[in-house]
């Protein structure tokens, strides 16, 4: 079983937090589109023929597509490779492009998932972070996506805006629980080099909150949805039984992606391939037929460090006879060894063979995760 994923690199505006690619320039759409399905005949043989089961649109907000431009994709992935009968179509969409039509639209090209990009349910933080849409457009995609028939919906909220307070977040979390999605994504806002939002900081015009209140907030997160039967399945995720994304466990169960469009990566058991990330130069290249990619063979040292990453991120775990199997006593050595010190003190833990963090292990995940690699 493979995985597709597509990359739709348009916004309306831009998020004060953000860095991902991604370009207002809306008029590249139609020919962006263009360059995808070309793209898709390029790369037939990349899975083998193998049978995919979760396509996902990314952005970007893929919601910038009209329903037609996201179907001519779907229909050429399904010319092009065999698709599950349960395949899970997951799209990426703002709370301000769902309208009835454009949801009818969705059920109609058997979209199955979306990912809400709520961030919060405040509406002085959401103009604060230069988000499009108000609290209660949130509140009605929801409701009008649950009305049309989706029964799998995921939302994305966001923690440690500047001045926000323990209360205001705890109000999030009530206000998501209320709306009884299958999957919440929670993330503790990132300063990233380049955004305005770094700017404000290194201007000393805002000021990031205590770290203290920022672990109570993680903490307060994972008690209350594990409260309300949501299994924390990975650091950032949590699911109603069943729901865990396809998508997202792709990346730690080792499954074999194609990534489509510009700054999409690709994965095929041995290497990784990243197409080029400038939207210009991505469609030249495809309809010259030469898709511009850069090509990574995977060494075993990176492949380890990988598996330990992605596997310590979820809450199975690294089971750590997989680790000799696969990898060979050296790197089983070098995993116990680095591992111990963080076992005697209580931030990993052994369950039935498998290696993993423990919620005051959580809060430092990176900087355990990075002292395990080799
Ligand atoms: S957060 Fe999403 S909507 Fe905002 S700029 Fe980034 S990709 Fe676009």
């Amino acid at each position: 079983m493979s995985c597709i994923y597509i990359h739709i690199p348009f916004c309306k505006t831009r998020c004060i937090y953000c860095d991902f690619f991604s370009t207002t320039q809306l008029e590249l759409r139609d020919q962006y589109v263009n360059a995808v399905c070309k793209e898709i005949e390029l790369t037939d043989k990349y899975l083998d023929g193998d049978t995919i089961h979760s396509i996902y649109f990314g952005g970007g907000t893929p919601s910038q597509l009209t329903p037609s431009q996201t179907g001519r994709i779907l229909d050429t992935i399904q010319a092009h490779h065999p698709i599950a009968q349960n395949c899970e179509t997951t799209i990426e969409i703002n709370p301000d492009d769902v309208t009835e039509s454009y949801v009818a639209a969705l059920r109609s090209l058997h979209v199955n998932r979306v990912s809400l990009g709520i961030q919060t349910f405040h509406n002085d933080i959401l103009r604060f972070i230069h988000r499009r849409h108000t609290s209660q457009q949130a509140i009605d995609a929801v409701r009008q996506l649950q009305g049309n028939g989706f029964s799998n919906i995921s939302i994305d909220l966001m923690f440690g805006f500047p001045g926000e307070t323990l209360e205001d977040w705890l109000h999030d979390i009530e206000q998501a629980l209320k709306m009884n999605v299958q999957h919440i994504s929670a993330y503790s806002l990132m300063y990233e080099e380049g955004t305005k939002l770094y700017d404000l900081l290194t201007h000393q015009q805002i000021q990031e909150i205590d770290e203290e209140l920022s672990r109570t907030m993680y903490q307060t997160l994972t008690e209350r949805l594990k409260d309300a039967g949501y299994e924390h399945y990975e650091i950032s995720n949590f699911a109603q039984p069943n729901y865990y994304s396809r998508h997202n466990s792709s990346y730690w169960n080792n499954t074999h992606y194609l990534g489509l469009g510009a700054g999409a990566h690709s994965y095929n058991g041995t290497s990784r391939q990243n197409n080029i990330s400038n939207l210009k130069e991505y469609i030249d290249d495809i309809h010259l037929g030469e898709p511009r990619v850069e090509i990574e063979t995977l060494s075993n040292d990176q492949k380890y460090n990988e598996t330990v990453m992605t596997r310590l991120r979820t809450s199975k775990g690294l089971n750590t006879d997989s680790i000799k199997m696969n990898f060979g006593n050296d790197f089983y050595h070098h995993l116990m060894t680095t591992a111990t010190p963080y076992l005697n003190i209580g931030l990993l833990k052994i369950t039935d063979g498998n290696l993993s963090l423990t919620p005051k292990g959580i809060y430092i995940s990176n900087d355990i995760i990075a002292s395990l690699f080799v």
